[in-house]
């Protein structure tokens, strides 16, 4: 199933501070916030299957993309040999996608629930004001995994925008075998209404994925391969492109004001 896409590259590009250095107004926000983009994980992998196009397209432009990683396996409820090759993986996905610098939270995997929320908070809230994104990228609320929702939720606390910078541009992106897996009218559902071109960076983003080789799972799960490539074309024929990456547009602030 597995073809090569050739769109040209068309893909947005973080703009250039010309307008910054002639002197005239300059809009803050929007695209430009993708200049430093931090991309939320729970678990490594979900940042390539949510975000893995978008990624590698922001690094292409010149961007600076950081990933968070929240949690890590810890014994006995993971195999701690596991442990390493995901990492391993996690390393090489990250490097074909150019990503710029990978942080490990080091909260239990699957035990987030047992992690008072002030301190997932404090957790965030470092990573956000260390890195100050301008685009913070995270799971959705309404995956099914309670890791997911609670990333979300102290990733929100993080970007509160009480204090002199704050990320301007908020995102959530989808995950397969988490966000089509929740309740029905019971969990929020992903209506996506940001919409990123990658026609040009999805051959990466599937290679990417493929890093993760312990993660995949053989057509048709849901974590394939074929079905990460089919999700990307049914995002991008939805917004007239051969592959796109889906988003719930949380907060983008425009401000313009003179360099
Ligand atoms: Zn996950």
């Amino acid at each position: 199933m597995r073809r090569r896409h050739r769109l040209a590259a068309r893909g947005s590009r973080c703009p250039p501070p010309a307008a910054r250095q002639a002197g005239r107004s300059a809009v803050i926000g929007s695209t430009q916030a993708f200049e430093r983009t931090l991309v939320v994980a729970p678990h490594p992998d979900d940042e390539v299957l949510g975000a893995g196009g978008t990624m590698a397209a922001l690094t292409q432009a010149g961007c600076s993309v950081f990933v968070a990683v929240v949690t890590t396996g810890k014994a006995p409820d993971f195999d701690m040999r596991q442990v390493t090759t995901v990492r391993e993986e996690c390393a090489r996905a990250h490097e074909k996608l150019g990503v710029r610098e990978t942080l490990w939270l080091d909260q239990p995997a699957a035990r987030l629930s047992e992690v008072a929320h002030v301190e997932l908070n404090a957790a965030l809230s470092g990573v956000v004001d260390a890195v100050r994104p301008g685009a913070l990228v995270l799971p959705f609320v309404g995956d099914i995994h309670m890791d997911h929702q609670l990333t979300f939720l102290s990733g929100l606390v993080a970007a509160r925008p009480h204090g002199p910078k704050f990320p301007p541009l908020v995102l959530a992106y989808e995950t397969l075998s988490e966000t089509n897996w929740n309740a029905p009218y019971l969990s929020p559902s992903f209506q996506p209404n940001y919409f990123v071109d990658i026609s040009s960076t999805i051959d990466l983003k599937l290679d990417a994925m493929a890093a993760f080789s312990s993660q995949v799972r053989s057509f048709p799960h849901e974590r394939s391969i074929e079905a990460l490539e089919a999700l990307a074309v049914m995002r991008g024929v939805t917004v007239g492109c051969a592959a796109a990456e889906a988003f719930v547009l949380l907060r983008n602030v425009i401000n313009f004001e003179l360099a």
